[in-house]
């Protein structure tokens, strides 16, 4: 792509970076700025970058929150005995979305998976076990994507936890397997959070 302007063509090479956005998508946003009022990329490039710098996560579940506990954390009718087991922050919007859940979360930052560097030290399940092992907690549902991956940081946390002697549930397997969980709709999504299933029972199913 040939430019006749080294600023634009920074410009497009810095957003072409940003996941599922090519060189072409790219020049089209920043012919787009070009066009309207020099406030709006100003407003655009401040908001970025007070993400960047002021963002929190939560001290209690790791989402991420503008103070130090995260709304759902901090509010008193929350079930605080029920903790959801997500990858990431995505997976907390979208079970929020259903307005079926009423306990908290625990945002683990990912899934183990060896091959990309990840392993449970990378993890936020240290934390997790630790919430366990204070005796606050009461049942622990897993809510990961069905992929292997998901399927070793379940059993994985599961075993770490088994001592405790605590509930453990997954969601129903119903939910569109090998899709991650955002994309399941709020309808399916809700219900399988209603409806989930002894952790034990999953295993046996597999
Ligand atoms: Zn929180």
């Amino acid at each position: 792509m040939e430019f006749s302007s080294k600023l634009l063509e920074n410009a497009v090479n810095e957003v072409s970076q940003l996941p599922g956005i090519g060189k072409r998508t790219a020049l089209r946003l920043m012919l787009h700025l070009l066009r309207q009022p020099e406030n709006q990329t100003r407003q655009l490039s401040e908001s970025l970058w007070k993400m960047r710098e002021e963002i929190n996560f939560c001290a209690n579940c790791h989402n991420i929150s503008d103070k130090k506990l995260c709304e759902i954390c901090a509010n008193p009718n929350r079930v605080e005995e029920i903790v959801c087991v997500v990858e990431d922050i995505r997976d907390v919007m979208a079970i929020e979305n259903t307005s079926q859940y009423k306990g908290h979360y625990h945002v683990l930052g990912g899934k183990i998976s060896p091959m990309d560097g990840m392993g449970p030290g990378e993890l936020n399940i240290h934390s997790l076990v630790e919430k366990v092992k204070a005796g606050t907690v009461q049942e622990l549902i897993f809510a990961l994507s069905s992929t292997m991956e998901g399927d070793t940081t379940n059993f994985y946390i599961f075993k770490q936890i088994e001592p405790y002697n605590i509930t453990t549930t997954t969601i129903a397997r119903g939910i569109s397997v090998g899709d991650e969980l955002e994309y399941a709709d709020e309808v399916t999504l809700g219900r399988s959070i209603v409806n989930r299933i002894p952790f034990e029972t999953s295993l046996k199913n597999q």
